[in-house]
């Protein structure tokens, strides 16, 4: 007679139906330290639009470049001020995923058993992992709820502008709303984030190389691969002869360079993955 699968584990992630791949079920319960890179997919289940998602309401008729991109600010301030304030606003009021949830718990068993050392390198400007019960080791596009001067570089208490403090969040969504002045120069103030033609926070990058050249285990979730240098971080653990497995829905400009590919949507892969990795360290 077969016996059982392992895989299933019937009793164990009954409401995770989905099949860990075999090769992920026999890599992950053996890496030390893991580099987990996320990207816009990772929060698509707690409705944060990705990219490549049509886009809706006011924003249905611009391209994204223009309201994320160096040329878009320069051409029209008002515009990309406004789409900012919008995806803000947003990502307040989203929850993390199972996802998001799941990578936390993954954390917290690190921390207290010989279980693997987790980095969360991100590319996303939401903070759900965070509130999901993780520490973010890089967010390499920075973080949508930062604000600084345009021009001298000033970082504003990001308590004056949130979507929590009425007194001073726009109660209306509009395509175009001027943006605050830097009491230090006059400068526009926008968002701390990393748009389109300019480099990324040299921490932020130095950390996540790091991560990918020391980790023993890289998994790729919700990622397009298409943003560089980003997207250039796989390869480095690659390189290594390191296992490097994608978690997305759809075929991406990464998977054909992928070990592992597995094509299930963050929120109930990971959750279904960390239910078998706490049962092994159990
Ligand atoms: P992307 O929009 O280029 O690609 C998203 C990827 O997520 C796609 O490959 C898609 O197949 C996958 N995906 C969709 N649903 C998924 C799910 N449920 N589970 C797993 N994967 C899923 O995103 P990107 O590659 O991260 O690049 C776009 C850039 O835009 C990012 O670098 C980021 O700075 C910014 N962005 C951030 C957010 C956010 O903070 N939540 C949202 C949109 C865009
Ligand atoms: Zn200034």
């Amino acid at each position: 007679m077969d016996s059982p699968n392992p895989r299933s584990r019937p009793g164990r992630i009954e409401s995770t139906p989905t099949e860990i791949p075999e090769e992920l079920f026999d890599l992950a319960p053996l890496a030390s330290h893991v580099c987990v890179l996320t990207g816009a997919g990772m929060s698509a289940e707690s409705g944060i639009p990705t990219f490549r998602d049509p886009t809706h309401g006011l924003w249905e008729n611009y391209n994204p470049e223009d309201l994320v991109s160096v040329q878009g600010w320069q051409a029209d301030p008002h515009l990309v001020w406004a789409w900012h304030l919008w995806f803000q606003r947003l990502c307040a009021s989203c929850e993390p995923n199972a996802g998001h949830r799941a990578l936390g718990r993954w954390a917290r068993l690190a921390n207290t058993s010989a279980a693997p050392k987790i980095d969360i390198v991100t590319q996303n400007i939401d903070d759900l992992h965070e509130r999901g019960g993780s520490e973010v080791l890089a967010h390499l596009h920075g973080d949508i709820s930062t604000l600084r001067c345009a021009d001298c570089g000033l970082v504003t208490d990001k308590h004056a502008l949130a979507p929590t403090n009425p007194a001073s969040f726009p109660a209306e969504d509009a395509p175009r709303i001027p943006p605050p002045r830097c009491t230090t120069c006059g400068g526009y103030i926008r968002h701390s984030v990393t748009w389109f033609g300019e480099a990324l926070p040299t921490e932020a990058i130095d950390r996540a190389m790091t991560s990918a050249m020391t980790c023993d285990l890289m998994i790729v979730i919700g990622t397009s691969g298409s943003v560089y240098p980003a997207a250039g971080l796989p390869r480095l653990a690659a390189d290594r002869g390191v296992p490097v497995v994608e978690i997305n829905p759809r075929d991406t400009e990464l998977t054909a360079s992928m070990d592992v590919v597995w094509r299930e949507g963050a929120a109930v892969a990971l959750p279904a993955l960390v239910a078998v990795l706490i049962d092994h360290h159990r």
